[in-house]
């Protein structure tokens, strides 16, 4: 049976089959009566290899989602193949909300928590920082739940499928807000590396698009939450507000984006860049993206634009994002508040193979942790050097699964499981 590929075509799984679960006995009996490796699959939004197997994958997005709010913990626990933006609908026709979420609201829950997936916003942990619980079947077919706060826990949010099959989750929530977005063009590049931190505070989530070879940078999306701070100007730091008929981004539809201009809505409106009622295509492009602390931020900025000829030919756009830090011992924020540096490429394999080594000499003097679930070159001794917690997650991964059910050639490569 073919399994098929990725979203964007950039790995064709070679796992023997794949397992549509609609009920978590059944991710059991997979795990209790057969003996091989698993892997678990989300909505294939990854552009590596991570969620493949030899053996056998199984997704749990056909498990219905079954909500459950607890108002007086500010938490909903729901299925984790549930996709962001029908989670945030949910919430909000109950008055209640998400902290932040990715670009795309087409991503599950359980995927997108497993790689550490974030929106921006300097005080806005990633999306798996959210996370205060979470229900997962264990190599050997238990059902085990943990929560914040008890030991090695901090290890499993972003647990990149390497300790089991996440079935339910537990995210915090808070009540429902409304957000406008403005969208500016033309900042200086001299704007913003002089104030890094200050042009990526301006807004509860902002977010600039640059090819790197332009003198300024392309757009900035400053996302605010109304009633919070002074609503946006016209003018800021020799930028301009875009006029209507600017609205659009590089090659994407104009009609596939969230609505912008300043106009207020609902937060899971306003959040993504990307429209849920509007059906992706598959993704004719590559995804990059790696972490850099944010006060190196500038200087890492500054490393990678030595490189502007170079990239900018094959790239799509670049995004920089801001993460707060936190805890998660595998996410690309631990320990320290964060510049993400993203990188779309069009959909050139070799160019690509290519270009992403040299953007990693690069950044290697600034601890550059790579976005897991995107197309990078990173060796296991690179990536143990940026990532502190590595050993102690792979001892507590090979730990829970002793047989490695739920190791793949991905995870071995990277040191994440021996
Ligand atoms: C168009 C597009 C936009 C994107 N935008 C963003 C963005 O804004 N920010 C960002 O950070 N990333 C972004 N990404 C990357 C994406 O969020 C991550 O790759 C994410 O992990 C994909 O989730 P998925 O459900 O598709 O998981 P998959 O790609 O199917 O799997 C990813 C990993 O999660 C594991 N996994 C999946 N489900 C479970 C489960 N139930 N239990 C245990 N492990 C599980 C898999 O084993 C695998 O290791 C984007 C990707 C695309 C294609």
């Amino acid at each position: 049976m073919s399994i098929g590929a990725t979203w964007a075509g950039t790995h064709t799984f070679e796992a023997a089959g794949l397992i549509e679960a609609t009920s978590i006995d059944q991710v059991q009996d997979l795990l209790t009566t057969t003996d091989g490796p698993v892997r678990a699959l989300g909505t294939r939004h990854s552009f590596n290899d991570l969620a493949d197997t030899a053996g056998t994958l199984v997704t749990v997005t056909g498990i219905p989602a079954n909500p459950v709010l607890d108002e007086r913990a500010r938490t909903v626990t729901v299925g984790a193949g549930i996709r962001y933006g029908v989670l945030a609908a949910w919430l909000h026709e109950r008055g209640w909300a998400l902290h932040n979420m990715g670009s795309l609201p087409h991503i599950s829950v359980g995927g997108a928590i497993a790689t550490g997936t974030h929106g921006s916003g300097v005080t806005n942990g990633c999306l798996s920082d959210a996370v205060a619980a979470l229900t997962y079947v264990g190599a050997r077919g238990a059902v085990r739940t943990m929560s914040r706060g008890q030991e090695g826990f901090t290890a499993l949010p972003v647990g990149l499928g390497a300790f089991g099959i996440v079935v339910r989750v537990t995210l915090d929530i808070q009540p429902a807000y409304t957000v406008r977005q403005d969208v500016y063009r033309g900042l200086p590049w001299a704007a913003l590396l002089d104030d890094l931190s200050g042009v990526m505070s301006a807004g509860y989530s902002v977010s600039a698009f640059t090819t790197w070879d332009e003198d300024t940078v392309q757009q900035v999306w400053r996302k605010s939450r109304v009633g919070e701070g002074e609503a946006p100007g016209p003018d800021w730091l020799g930028s301009r507000l875009e006029l209507p008929e600017e609205s659009g981004l590089v090659d994407a539809d104009p009609a596939a984006l969230t609505v912008r201009g300043g106009v207020e809505g609902p937060w899971l409106e306003r959040l993504p860049h990307f429209r849920l009622d509007h059906t992706p295509s598959n993704g004719d492009e590559i995804q990059t993206e790696y972490f850099v602390a944010l006060e190196d931020g500038a200087d890492a900025l500054v490393a990678v634009r030595a490189m502007a000829a170079d990239i900018a030919p094959h790239l799509l756009v670049t995004e920089l994002r801001t993460l707060a830090a936190d805890d998660l011992w595998l996410s690309g924020a631990y320990g320290r508040d964060t510049l993400a540096i993203h990188f779309t490429w069009r959909n050139r394999p070799a160019e690509v193979a290519a270009l992403t080594p040299r953007i990693e000499e690069a950044l290697a003097p600034f601890g550059a942790r790579p976005h897991w679930g995107k197309v990078h070159t990173m060796t296991a001794d690179a990536v143990a050097a940026a990532h502190p917690m590595l050993g102690q997650a792979r001892l507590l991964f090979d730990a829970l699964d002793v047989d490695g059910r739920f190791a793949n050639a991905h995870l071995r490569r990277l040191g994440v499981r021996s």
